[in-house]
């Protein structure tokens, strides 16, 4: 396992209290990351090997292209884009399609060096959250005071909390974690279906309430979709 380059203030993380916490956490690592191969690590022949061989998924291609300056994705791109040609490509493409290489550029497609980077680093920041959840009152009271843990945060912060946390703590972890997680959804179905009922022309003259935007909180919810507001705060 590599060593983190990165360095996550958890107590900052938890201290804002807009959105999923996890989802803030793995924005602060993509972006350090992001920064560090298109800054520092640029040169650096061990990096570029990986990132030659993994490349990037869709969302971090965006990234580095966002966060790094034109010439060191440019130098990034060119040796990824010569190892795929060199490796996945045969000589004479007057031939039958080689499986194997079909196969290799499969794998090759799903991988990507910053989701790697992060799933080793994850497991050593939830360490550090589980310790403060469970040592330190104030932070216990930062964590349920979180406006919600979207669905893909709350499956995976569980199943790591079954081997992180000891099993005394297990339950009131969970229920933490879940109450975040079920209070949300609720209140999303509520607010949805709201939304639904405001088509119906019996309502026209009804009050939208918190509803106008039921179909972009359920998406940041599903599946980790900012908010358009924050968004435009971003740029
Ligand atoms: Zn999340
Ligand atoms: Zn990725």
């Amino acid at each position: 396992m590599k060593e983190t380059i990165c360095t996550i203030p958890i107590n900052d993380i938890f201290m804002e209290k807009s959105g999923c916490p996890f989802c803030r956490m793995y924005d602060m690592l993509e972006t350090q990351y992001a920064t560090f191969i298109t800054g520092s690590a640029m040169m650096d022949p061990e990096t570029r090997v990986s990132t030659n061989k993994k490349g990037f998924c869709k969302k971090h291609f965006e990234k580095i292209t966002e966060v790094g300056k034109r010439l060191p994705n440019a130098l990034i791109l060119q040796t990824h884009l010569q190892y795929i040609l060199d490796n996945y490509f045969p000589k004479n493409t007057h031939s039958r399609p080689d499986k194997k290489k079909l196969l290799a550029l499969d794998e090759m497609l799903h991988t990507c060096y910053i989701c790697d980077r992060i799933q080793n680093d994850v497991e050593h920041f939830l360490r550090t959250v589980f310790k403060e959840w469970e040592t330190n009152p104030e932070f216990r009271k930062l964590y349920q005071e979180q406006e919600f843990i979207c669905l893909e945060h709350y499956q995976q912060i569980t199943t790591i909390s079954l081997k992180g946390v000891p099993s005394k703590h297990l339950a009131d972890f969970h229920k933490d974690t879940a109450d975040l997680a079920k209070k949300q959804l609720e209140l999303l179905i509520a607010d949805t279906t709201h939304f639904c009922n405001m088509f119906d022309y019996r309502n026209r003259d009804a009050d939208w309430g918190n509803s106008r935007d039921a179909i972009e909180r359920d998406l940041r919810f599903l599946a980790g979709i900012p908010l358009p507001e924050e968004n435009k705060t971003e740029e």
